[in-house]
C-alpha cells in the first residue's frame, strides 16, 4: 500500500479479536464481491502477545454468560470443520470439564445444572466415580462432579496462524511495532467528494501515520484506553489478572486422559498439558493493562487451595506465567458502532471466553461493520444484540 492509502477498515490490536475479525471481513467482503482494505496495528512485535497468548486453551461451551455460551456454540461447527488449508491439525481435541463440589458447595452444583437446563451434555458423577477417575484428589474431598464432554482443548497456536495466513492471503496487512499513539478525525478530498476519515498516529517509526475510514478497537486490556484516544465513550472495562503454573504430575499417575477439573466456586481448576499439569488459582485480580505476571502470593495460593484437594507434591515449578482477562459490569462482550464518535466500533470485554467464541463473534462483527443483518445461526443460538451494544454500558466520560 502507497503511503497515501486510506484503509476500509483499521482494526486496533492483533490478538485473537482483531485477527480472527480481519480474517472475517475478508471472507464476507470476497462473497460480497467487495474489494477491502483492511490494516491491523499492533503495538507488540508479534501478534498474540498478551491475553491470546496466555489463555488456559478451552472450548468449555457452559461456561460465561448466555451471550458467551450461544456464541460459543456458534463457533463449534467452525472449530470442527475450519475452512480449508486453515490448519494442518485439528482445532480442537477431546478434554472434558469437570465440575467437583465438595459436600458444602452441593447446593450450587445443582444449581447450575438446573440454568444449564439438565443438558445432555451434562453427565453427573458421584464422589465414587470422581475417586475413580481422579485417584490423587484426597478421599472424600468432593462428593459430587459434572462432567462436559464437550469441553475441548483448542490448539491457539493453530487457530491464530490460521486466522493470520488467511487474512493476509486476503490482502489483509498486519502491521506490528505500531502501537497507536493518536486517532482524530477530519475531512479530505476524494475526486469531488468530502469524505470523514481517521487519521491514525502510530510508534511505526517507517509509516507513523495512517488514514482509515473506520477504526475498530480490538485492544484488549487496552481497549477504554483507546477510547479515551478517540474521544469515544468508556465502557467501564476492567483488566483482571489470572494467573497459571505448570508442574510435575503426581509419580506414576497417568494424567494425559484426564478433563479439567475445575472447583465449583472456581477457586482454582487444573489440567493436563504435555505431560504436565497446569494449575491455576482461577484469580480476577484487579489490574491497569499491562504485561502482566504472576504475583508470588497468586502461586501460593494456587498451591495451597489444590493442595487442600489433591495430594499432589510440587518439588518445581516448570513454568508460570499471567494474562489479563478483560470484562465490563455484566461480563459479555461489546461490539457496537459507538454513540459518541463516527466510524470508532468497539469489540472489546471478552473476559475469559474470548478464544472460544472467536469465530462467531468475529463474523457477528463483520455483519455489523459491513451493513448485514447479525448472521442468523447466530441468532438461532439465542444471542440478543442488544446484550453486546455499547450504550448497554452506563459509563460515560
Ligand atoms: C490465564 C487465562 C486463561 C484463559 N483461558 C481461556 C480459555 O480457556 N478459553 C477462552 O476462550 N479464553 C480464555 N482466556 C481469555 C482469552 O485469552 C481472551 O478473552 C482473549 O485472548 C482476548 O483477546 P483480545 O484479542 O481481545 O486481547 P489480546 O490478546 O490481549 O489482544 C489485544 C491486543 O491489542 C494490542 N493493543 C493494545 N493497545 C494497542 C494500541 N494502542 N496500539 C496497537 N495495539 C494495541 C495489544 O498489544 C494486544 O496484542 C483466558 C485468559 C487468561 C489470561
Amino acid at each position: 500500500m502507497s503511503a497515501s492509502t486510506t484503509f476500509d477498515f483499521a482494526i486496533i490490536g492483533a490478538g485473537i479479536a482483531g485477527v480472527s475479525l480481519a480474517h472475517a471481513l475478508s471472507v464476507l467482503a470476497l462473497k460480497q464481491g467487495k474489494s477491502l482494505k483492511i490494516i491491523v496495528l499492533e503495538q507488540e512485535s508479534q501478534p498474540g502477545y498478551h491475553a491470546t497468548g496466555r489463555s488456559a486453551a478451552m472450548f468449555a461451551p457452559f461456561y460465561g454468560p448466555a451471550p458467551i455460551r450461544a456464541l460459543t456454540r456458534a463457533s463449534a461447527d467452525f472449530f470442527q470443520s475450519p475452512p480449508a488449508d486453515f490448519s494442518a491439525s485439528p482445532l480442537l481435541s477431546p478434554r472434558g470439564e469437570l465440575l467437583i463440589a465438595r459436600p458444602d458447595q452441593l447446593p450450587r452444583l445443582e444449581a447450575f445444572v438446573k440454568e444449564m437446563g439438565d443438558s445432555l451434555a451434562l453427565k453427573r458423577l458421584s464422589g465414587q466415580a470422581l475417586q475413580d477417575l481422579l485417584p490423587f484428589m484426597k478421599p472424600g474431598y468432593a462428593c459430587a462432579g459434572v462432567l462436559d464432554e464437550s469441553g475441548c482443548d483448542i490448539d491457539v497456536h493453530a487457530l491464530l496462524s490460521g486466522f493470520l495466513a488467511q487474512a493476509r492471503a486476503q490482502g489483509v496487512e498486519i502491521r506490528t511495532g505500531a502501537g497507536v499513539t493518536g486517532l482524530s478525525r477530519g475531512d479530505s478530498r476524494e475526486g469531488n467528494q468530502e469524505t470523514s476519515h481517521w487519521r491514525i498516529q502510530t510508534r511505526n517509526a517507517e509509516a507513523p501515520v495512517i488514514s482509515a475510514r473506520v477504526v475498530v478497537n480490538a485492544a484488549g486490556a487496552w481497549a477504554d484506553a483507546l477510547g479515551v484516544l478517540a474521544g469515544a465513550e468508556t465502557i467501564g472495562l476492567q483488566p483482571k489478572r489470572r494467573s497459571a503454573l505448570l508442574v510435575d504430575p503426581p509419580a506414576g499417575q497417568a494424567i494425559g486422559h484426564l478433563p479439567l477439573v475445575i472447583d465449583m466456586d472456581e477457586e482454582f481448576y487444573l489440567k493436563p498439558d504435555a505431560g504436565r499439569l497446569m494449575l491455576s488459582p482461577a484469580n480476577e485480580d484487579p489490574e491497569v493493562p499491562c504485561d502482566a505476571q504472576p504475583d508470588e502470593l497468586d502461586i501460593a495460593i494456587c498451591i495451597d487451595r489444590v493442595q487442600r484437594a489433591f495430594d499432589l507434591p510440587i518439588q518445581r515449578i516448570a513454568n508460570k506465567w499471567a494474562g489479563l482477562r478483560s470484562f465490563v459490569a455484566d461480563k459479555s462482550p461489546v461490539v457496537g458502532w459507538s454513540q459518541r464518535v463516527e466510524g470508532f466500533f468497539w469489540l472489546a470485554g471478552q473476559g475469559g471466553y474470548g478464544i472460544q467464541s472467536s469465530p462467531a463473534l468475529s463474523r457477528y462483527a463483520a455483519a455489523l461493520l459491513l451493513g448485514q443483518e447479525p448472521p442468523s445461526d447466530i441468532l438461532a443460538e439465542g444471542l440478543v444484540p442488544s446484550d453486546l451494544l455499547p450504550e448497554r454500558l452506563t459509563t460515560t466520560t
